[in-house]
């Protein structure tokens, strides 16, 4: 595995996937996830959890990470998705990418270099990319200044102190599929407060793994902003994601 993913660094054969985020206030596509993908000539299609806890391993995540960005800075350049009603695209950062310090200056450096307003990029950290709170705040608010917004993912799995995320520079928490599902089987009750919650701290709120039409109804009603999942659309590659923002208009 290790040797495959260091193979498909070299041959830049990392793939990426678009998954749509709709907006339920303008019932509409607005956004989407960039999700890496490894096919392996041997060991075929390899999950991006696989890989990516082997990439954080050996170090190789550091690659990843900036090919992703390129690969999506490229598809920004050359298709303009912000014409048919995409306005942004989330990358997401992993725990090892976010404890370096020259995290801003290199993502910068590949923005500029394909002429990308960072207004159309969000980046995605988790809990756990927290480790030291300083150092990634201050690499948010140098990204944050030049435009780009940030997402809280997986919210509803760690275990961190609620007024120290806060004091982070983010537009967005996404609800973690785990989570949402736990309400819908009656084990998450508090779902609504936290909503409420977040509402008046106003971070806007993604809800993930929405697979059907009476998940969104309810997510909606609810007050959550976004909706990403299956119910809308699995991720697609690429090639095929602009025909899909076509679909948008
Ligand atoms: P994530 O960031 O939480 O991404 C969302 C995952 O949920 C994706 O899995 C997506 O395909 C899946 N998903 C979306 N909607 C639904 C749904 O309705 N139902 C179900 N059952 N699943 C849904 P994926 O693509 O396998 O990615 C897994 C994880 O790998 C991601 O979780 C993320 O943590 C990591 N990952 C993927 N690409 C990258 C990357 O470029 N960089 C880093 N650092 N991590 C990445
Ligand atoms: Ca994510
Ligand atoms: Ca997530």
């Amino acid at each position: 595995m290790e040797s495959a993913l260091s193979r498909a660094l070299q041959e830049q054969r990392i793939e990426v996937y678009f998954q749509p985020i709709y907006s339920v206030r303008e019932g509409r596509i607005i956004a989407a996830e960039a999700l890496a993908r490894l096919n392996d000539p041997q060991l075929g299609f390899v999950p991006p959890d696989e890989f990516i806890r082997v990439a954080e391993r050996t170090g190789d995540i550091m690659e990843v990470g900036r090919q992703v960005v390129s690969q999506v800075c490229a598809f920004i350049a050359k298709e303009h998705p912000e014409q048919k009603g995409v306005h942004r695209i989330s990358i997401n950062l992993s725990p090892m990418q976010c404890m370096n310090d020259q995290l801003a200056a290199e993502l910068s450096d590949i923005i500029d270099r394909y002429g990308v307003p960072f207004e159309r990029i969000n980046f995605e950290i988790t809990e756990s990319s927290i480790e030291d709170h300083y150092l990634i705040r201050k690499q948010m608010l140098t990204l944050k200044e030049r435009g780009a917004d940030f997402s809280l993912d997986d919210f509803g799995t760690g275990t961190s102190n609620l007024v120290r995320l806060l004091d982070l520079p983010i537009g967005f928490v996404k609800f973690d599929r785990n989570l949402v599902n736990s309400y819908f089987k009656g084990d998450a009750n508090f779902l609504p407060d936290l909503v409420r919650m977040f509402q008046k701290a106003r971070v806007l709120i993604v809800t993930e793994g929405v697979e059907t039409a009476k998940m969104l109804g309810n997510l909606a009603a609810m007050g959550c902003d976004y909706i990403q999942g299956y119910y809308f659309s699995k991720p697609v590659p690429i090639s095929r994601s602009e025909e899909r923002f076509s679909r948008n208009a």
